[in-house]
This record gives structure tokens, C-alpha cells and sequence, in this order.
């Protein structure tokens, strides 16, 4: 079984990354953006069903002006899957709510990621990389994906000879893919958006937030049109 079919979302509510070996699935939504601007005249006690002009007017002014709350009431639930290494960095976000298939519960659908291609260091800042078409790495590659078989090997031989899962695991490389459930309000996706589509944000990630983007745009069109006014691509 793989791990797409285990999570079961539907193929056109997925969009793929890092060249067809990740992806992003969209599980679940509560609201819209007239939650949005219904949130923002609660006290007015009024309640719509559908946007006209003046809730997208009223909805820019919200963004413009940061009254983030009122974006709280949206909220949204995906399915990760990506290398260990993703989910790091995607972890250091505490404002979603996480779930993720345990290896000490299971040793069935081992992935690794072998990047398609590799970056070379950067070198005026550790944190980047730079991408370099002339940088000759079919070799180094290979490295990488034998390196990932033989670590998948040594967990393998471990299990056969009674370690148990919780230790043997320790073994697997970074480039281990990893499924998750992320749940998070549009007001603190938006801040990750922002972080992680973002020239300073790892390639990999990036092409995550891209995803998600993708994803949520028919959703949210409204607010993708706000961005996309100020510059931002969505
Ligand atoms: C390009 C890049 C490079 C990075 N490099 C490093 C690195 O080298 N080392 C490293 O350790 N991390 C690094 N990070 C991670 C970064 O420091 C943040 O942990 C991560 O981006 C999550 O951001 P956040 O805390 O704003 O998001 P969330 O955790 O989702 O929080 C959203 C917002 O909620 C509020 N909030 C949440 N929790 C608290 C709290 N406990 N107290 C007060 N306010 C809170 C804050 O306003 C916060 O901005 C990097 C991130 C990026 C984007």
C-alpha cells in the first residue's frame, strides 16, 4: 500500500512536490470568507451566506489592517508527506494541531527522498544554496539513494533480529518520507505562507507553501487577489 493510498485523499485534491515525491493532500476546511467578515460585524449581530463587493471590501481592510482574529474562524486540515527533514523545520510551527504515522507502530511504506537534483552551498550565507545547472551530480545522487537503501537495510536486519521499532528506527536518514495531518486557522497559515514561500526559506518547504497556495486558492480567491495586489504571488 502507499502511503498516498493510505491517506486516502482523493488524486485531484492532491497537488505533488519535489518532483512526484511528496505532496500536499487537502483533508478538511471549517468556514470560508464570509466567516470572515461575518466575524468581523458579530457584534453587529448580522450574518451572511454569500460575498458581495463590500465583504471583499471589508475583507482587503482586515488583511490590510491585521485584525487577524477574524481570520481565526477559518481553519483548515491538509496531509503532508515529505522527508523528516520538512517536517522539522514545518514542526517549528506551534499554531497547527499535528498527527503523524508512528514508526513504532508500523515498519510498511519506507520512502526515501533522493533529490532530483542537488544545490551547491552558498557561500556568503550557511543557511542557502544555490541552484547550479552545471554542477555535476548524477554520481553524488546515486550516493545519496544508496545510502538511503542501505540505512532502510540495517533497520530491516535490526527488526529481524529482534530490536524493537522505537530503537531500530533511529537508524533511518533524514531523507525518510514522513506522512502527516496539519491542522491550522488562515490567520497563522498566512504567517507561514509568508515564512516559507520565501527566498529565504529551504527550496523543499518552499515547494510545500507553493502546494498549499495551490490548493486553497478556490477556497479563499479573495484573499489570494489581495496578495497578488501587493506584489505577492499566490
Ligand atoms: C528562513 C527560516 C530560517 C529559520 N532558521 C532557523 C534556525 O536556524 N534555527 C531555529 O531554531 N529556527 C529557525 N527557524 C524557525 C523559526 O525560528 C520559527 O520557529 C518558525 O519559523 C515558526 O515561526 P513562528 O514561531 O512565528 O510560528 P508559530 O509557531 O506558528 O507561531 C505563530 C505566531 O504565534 C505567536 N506564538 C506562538 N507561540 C508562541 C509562544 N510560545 N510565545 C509567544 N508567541 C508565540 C508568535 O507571534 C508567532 O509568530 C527558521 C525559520 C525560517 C522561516
Amino acid at each position: 500500500m502507499s502511503a498516498t493510498q493510505h491517506i486516502n485523499v482523493p488524486p485531484e485534491n492532491h497537488v505533488k512536490v519535489l518532483g512526484g515525491q511528496g505532496w500536499v493532500g487537502f483533508i478538511d476546511m471549517l468556514g470560508s470568507e464570509i466567516t470572515i467578515a461575518n466575524a468581523a460585524r458579530v457584534s453587529f449581530g448580522k450574518m451572511k451566506t454569500t460575498m458581495e463587493e463590500k465583504d471583499v471590501a471589508l475583507l482587503n481592510y482586515l488583511i490590510e489592517n491585521r485584525h487577524t482574529s477574524t481570520m481565526e474562524h477559518v481553519v483548515f486540515t491538509f496531509s503532508i508527506h515529505c522527508p523528516l527533514f520538512i517536517r522539522g523545520q514545518w514542526h517549528r510551527h506551534r499554531t497547527w494541531s499535528y498527527n503523524e504515522i508512528s514508526r513504532r507502530y508500523t515498519e510498511i511504506d519506507m520512502e526515501f527522498y533522493t533529490p532530483d537534483k542537488l544545490r551547491v552551498q552558498a557561500e556568503s550565507n550557511r543557511q542557502a544554496s544555490l541552484a547550479d545547472a552545471d554542477f555535476e551530480d548524477k554520481e553524488l545522487r546515486q550516493m545519496i539513494s544508496d545510502h538511503n537503501q542501505a540505512s532502510l537495510k540495517l533497520y530491516n536486519d535490526l527488526l529481524a533480529r529482534g530490536v524493537c521499532r522505537e530503537q531500530a528506527r533511529g537508524v533511518l536518514p533524514q531523507n525518510m518520507m514522513v506522512t502527516f495531518w496539519g491542522t491550522v486557522d488562515l490567520n497563522n497559515l498566512l504567517h507561514f505562507l509568508e515564512l516559507r514561500d520565501s527566498d529565504h526559506a529551504q527550496w523543499e518547504i518552499r515547494e510545500y507553501a507553493m502546494a498549499i497556495k495551490q490548493l486553497i486558492k478556490p477556497y479563499i480567491p479573495n484573499v489570494a487577489k489581495y496578495f497578488e495586489s501587493k506584489g505577492q504571488p499566490w
